[in-house]
């Protein structure tokens, strides 16, 4: 037997974390037992059918890096096979029309409810030959009145309940085309011949009705396996929603993520292999199993997530990285950057990498290298307090201590046009040797001399290293923002 799971989108955007993590789920379970993942965009819903939204979704797949072997680009194509079952279910006396009006329906249902009865169709069990001539129908499964519904669950183990809750489900609409999701789902993973439907919990009422089309159907029945619920991050109730923001792969996108910290992180929401915090997804398509999927709901927890990212990222090459990081760059300062630019950013790479969390706080971090930026608060109190001496009541203004720097500067890294008097290049350890000459020469303390140069160089307190901060911006540009 060839292992084939699925997962079965009905795209309205960009893809929700909770159907990435089933994707990679699925996707990992197949390349584990060497088989098949497979994509059915699931558009028989024609309401709810964009296709700008389809594309945004398999394109939030192929991100995180989970690639489907197999796609089925429009359920909606498939529904004359649909059809076909509808009417074979109809044949073998498993399915009935139903002539009710929704107004119909709508009162006995509220009737057989009152009662604390099932709502049944009164043509469940009408003879054919009183059928009215030219009414639309829907055609309805019939379910068992008595016993239990049962299936078996990767996770959960045997999960049942009584048949008499569930309606005769409609599995064709009364307009006599529109097949419904619980037939289409099933017939699609019978014909895909799906050995694993692993899918969200919410499913698992739809799951027993399935069961019924599958038995109806005599077809085998694939391994079930209804994966946690994402619950709301911590102090707060129900499942993970719109209203927490974070809750679709764009927004991980536009943060700045790198795909594999999202991956790792939503592969272990809800699995784990001992206390390991970093998966590769070699290693996990090696360990990962539904049956060490968890059954309880998980909280999401985007703190964790957003370590993982630093990781992630601290981990990267740098090269890869500054690919990654560029468009973040020129969104932040609202051009290009130049080729010579994106070399300076690869050179200040493994200074911005260990300090941020991601390619957006990389950029507000380094934008300083690029653009002239108004001083934040604290660089500007900084620029507005005098400097001690040491050892001495006596204290030296900020832009007075920076105009010895410059002085140093031009004596020492200026080429001298007419002189073969030796200079220094303008590279970070020089830099560092000359503030550490500085700060003696003045008698202040290194700390202090730098404060104001920072401030000036980088528009803020908090910033990468300064004399490498320094080279990358280059002689010029340093002397500029000192003198401005
Ligand atoms: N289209 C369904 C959904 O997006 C698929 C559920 C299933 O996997 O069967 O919820």
């Amino acid at each position: 037997m060839i292992v084939k799971t699925r997962i079965a989108p009905s795209p309205t955007g960009s893809a929700h974390v909770g159907t990435a993590r089933g994707a990679i789920w699925n996707y990992l379970y197949a390349k584990k037992h060497g088989g098949v993942f497979a994509l059915r965009i699931e558009d028989t819903d024609r309401d709810r059918y964009f296709p700008a939204a389809i594309e945004e979704f398999k394109k939030d797949l192929t991100w995180i890096g989970v690639e489907w072997d197999e796609l089925v680009p429009s359920q909606y194509a498939l529904r004359k096979r649909h059809l076909e079952v509808a009417n074979q279910l109809l044949e073998k006396g498993a399915a009935y029309k139903c002539f009710s009006t929704k107004e119909e329906i709508d009162a006995a249902r509220e009737k057989a409810e009152s009662k604390s009865f099932k709502f049944q169709s009164p043509w469940r069990d009408a003879d054919p030959s009183t059928y009215p001539m030219d009414k639309p129908f829907a055609i309805r499964l019939k379910t068992p009145q008595e016993g239990v519904i049962k299936i078996q669950d990767i996770i959960r183990g045997d999960v049942e309940i009584p048949a008499k809750d569930l309606e005769d489900l409609v599995i064709i609409r009364s307009d006599g085309e529109s097949p419904i999701y619980n037939l289409t789902v099933v017939v699609d993973d019978h014909d895909m011949e799906i050995t694993h439907v692993a899918r969200g919990e919410e499913h698992l009422i739809n799951t027993f009705k399935q069961k019924l089309i599958y038995d109806a159907m005599g077809w085998d029945v694939p391994q079930f396996a209804h994966l946690p619920l994402i619950l709301a991050p911590a102090g707060q109730s129900g499942k993970l929603s719109k209203r927490h923001g974070a809750v679709t792969i764009d927004y991980y996108k536009e943060k700045g993520f790198l795909p594999e910290a999202l991956f790792n992180y939503l592969l272990r929401l809800g699995w784990g292999h001992g206390n390991d915090e970093i998966i590769s997804k070699e290693q996990a398509i090696e360990w990962f199993d539904f049956k060490d999927v968890s059954k309880a709901g998980m909280r999401f927890d985007l703190d964790k997530a957003l370590s993982l990212n630093a990781h992630y990222i601290r981990e990267k090459d740098d090269q890869a990285l500054t690919d990654l990081a560029a468009p973040f760059f020129e969104k932040k300062i609202e051009r290009m950057l130049t080729e010579s630019e994106k070399k300076t950013l690869l050179a200040m790479m493994p200074e911005l990498k260990t300090r941020v969390k991601t390619l957006v706080e990389m950029a507000d971090l380094g934008a300083f290298l690029f653009v002239t930026l108004p001083l934040d608060e604290k660089a500007q109190k900084i620029l507005e307090k005098p400097i001690p001496i040491t050892d001495s009541e006596d204290k030296i203004s900020p832009q007075e201590s920076i105009n010895l720097l410059i002085q140093h500067f031009s004596d020492f890294f200026v080429k001298p046009t007419n002189s073969d008097r030796p200079y220094l290049k303008w590279e970070s350890d020089a830099l560092t040797s000359s503030f550490m000459h500085i700060a003696e020469e003045m008698n202040v303390k290194i700390g202090k001399l730098l404060q104001p140069v920072r401030a000036k160089i980088c528009f803020s307190t908090i910033t990468p290293p300064l004399s490498e901060s320094m080279e990358a911006l280059g002689m010029e540009e340093c002397i500029k923002r000192l003198k401005a």
